[in-house]
């Protein structure tokens, strides 16, 4: 049970704040600060920024610590971070993640930051030194940066072998929160899910035998602009570990679903629908998507929980929107992939709160509240999905020889000339129904214009007995970048 996400969670926090002298700080909410540069909150770091730029003085939570530590929930939708099209497909992003973060505001620097993440593995968590690989920034002539000498140096001298210590450019070794905003040259823990200790080719190469697992961020920089970076009043450490990746490094897996964050998701999947069990389905690839669809159903619910408790909806506008797209993401797959009877999303919320409630009470005490939402956002889908259907047979039945839908035909089906006007998303699922192909380059100009969403303008509000006593969200930021794409891709071998 050592290696249980609870265990690990609370082993990590225990070494920094009662083995190191760190303050333990509660994870911020996922709405970002108006006007933090964010979508969501992405790092650990979002809510210490005002520390970092020295606009703000140490809190007086913080007041007399200058090193913390803590378990963010972060969320990358939208924005410089975005996972989203990677998730379930691959083994190792989730739309939301927990982040255990530690911190040093202008305290201790490389040296002993390094020292402490290595003795943390090593010591506590008992990984094999063989398996690790240490990246470092090797400069950038564009902004005019140096290498970071330093900290190779100084993993060379933790006992590091040279060839476990690698250099990589601004991409992998330089953390920005943003597009402005601080930053810095940063190192990073690799974990060889292999053991074989010549895998170093592999790092950063997306392969899922090589995972980066740690970030250790020197944060002396605020990027003011493409090219201008400033050095910040004080040099900073800002650490961040994705507890689910080193889950599955501890319970002996590639995968962060083979965990006991995900299992009681997934068992619940089986129970409520009869499917086969997760990972169960018959032959090596995953055929149908079935396993693909269990990954983006556990992940998606967590994720919608976590916004739903931190008093963000699904909604017409901005983040709302992304928690809508989110959701409906999750019960494309439910109605049109695993085709399941409705009812499952809002039955999964109990497991996702059974696994997070402890770290985070306020899914706990809400989960009647997300329950709900889930459920009356599955009701909307529904509703505009049948909706979109009749738009389709009365099209139909004025052309009924056509094979392939034309910009005129999909622009009347978006403009509701049959009813109620349909997402471009919509019009695909529906037309792959039906049999028919669409113009794919009407599609893909329709949702990469900046026009307002007309299936945000029809999207049917949610019943006023759900927002009672839920404060209005913040103005988050406006941006056209997400849209209805579904990827026809393949989880890799592994
Ligand atoms: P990757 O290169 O794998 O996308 P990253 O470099 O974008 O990760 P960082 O911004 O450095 O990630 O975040 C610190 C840590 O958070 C990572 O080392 C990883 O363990 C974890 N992490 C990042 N993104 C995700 C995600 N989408 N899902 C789960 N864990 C994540
Ligand atoms: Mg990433
Ligand atoms: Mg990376
Ligand atoms: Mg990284």
């Amino acid at each position: 049970h050592e290696c249980q996400s609870k265990a690990v969670r609370s082993m990590f926090i225990d070494y920094f704040c009662n083995s190191h002298g760190h303050k333990f700080v509660k994870s911020s909410s996922v709405i970002p600060d108006a006007n933090d540069g964010t979508y969501f909150t992405n790092a650990g770091m979002n809510q210490f920024k005002p520390i970092f730029l020295g606009t703000a003085p140490i809190t007086s939570e913080l007041a007399g610590y200058q090193r913390v530590a803590n378990s963010q929930k972060c969320v990358r939708v939208g924005g410089k971070h975005n996972d989203l099209d990677d998730v379930g497909y691959d083994l190792t992003h989730h739309t939301f993640f927990e982040m255990l973060g530690s911190w040093s505001f202008g305290d201790y620097f490389k040296d002993e930051a390094c020292a402490m993440a290595l003795h943390l593995l090593l010591d506590v968590y008992k990984l094999r030194k063989d398996c690790l690989y240490f990246s470092y920034f090797k400069g950038d002539t564009d902004l005019a940066l140096e290498p970071d000498l330093q900290t190779a140096e100084i993993w060379r001298q933790l006992g590091i072998p040279a060839d476990h210590i690698l250099p990589f450019g601004m991409r992998d070794n330089f953390w920005e929160m943003g597009e402005t905003g601080p930053c810095g040259p940063c190192t990073e823990i690799h974990y060889d899910h292999t053991g074989a200790g010549n895998c170093a080719h592999l790092v950063n190469t997306g392969s899922p035998r090589v995972i980066e697992i740690w970030n250790l961020v020197f944060m002396q920089f605020n990027r003011l602009s493409s090219t201008q970076l400033v050095p910040l009043p004080s040099c900073h450490v800002d650490t961040g570990m994705g507890l689910e990746r080193l889950c599955a490094v501890l319970q002996g897996t590639r995968s962060n679903y083979n965990t006991d964050l995900f299992w009681p998701i997934f068992n619940a999947m089986h129970k409520e629908t009869g499917l086969p069990q997760y990972g169960d389905k018959t032959g090596t690839d995953d055929t149908g998507g079935v396993d693909t669809g269990y990954r983006i159903l556990a992940d998606h619910t967590r994720m919608a929980a976590v916004c739903i408790a931190d008093r963000l909806l699904p909604g017409r506008q901005g983040l709302e929107s992304r928690v809508r797209f989110v959701i409906d993401r999750a019960l494309h797959q439910c109605h049109h992939v695993l085709n399941i009877r409705p009812g499952l999303m809002g039955k999964l919320v109990r497991p996702v709160v059974e696994t997070l409630g402890d770290a985070y009470p306020e899914l706990s005490l809400q989960e009647n509240k997300i329950r709900d939402v889930v459920c009356e956002a599955e009701d909307r889908y529904l509703e505009l999905y049948e909706d979109g259907k009749y738009n389709f047979t009365k099209l139909l039945r004025k052309t009924p020889d056509i094979k392939t839908l034309d910009e005129e035909q999909i622009l009347r089906l978006r403009d509701g000339w049959y009813g109620r006007p349909m997402s471009t998303h919509l019009i695909e699922l529906i037309a792959g129904q039906y049999g028919l192909s669409v113009d794919r380059d009407v599609i893909h100009s329709l949702n990469t214009q900046p026009a307002s969403d007309i299936e945000d303008e029809e999207f049917p509000c949610f019943t006023a007995e759900l927002l009672n006593d839920l404060p209005i969200t913040k103005a988050p930021p406006t941006d056209d970048s997400l849209k209805y794409v579904y990827r026809d891709k393949k989880c890799p071998d592994i």
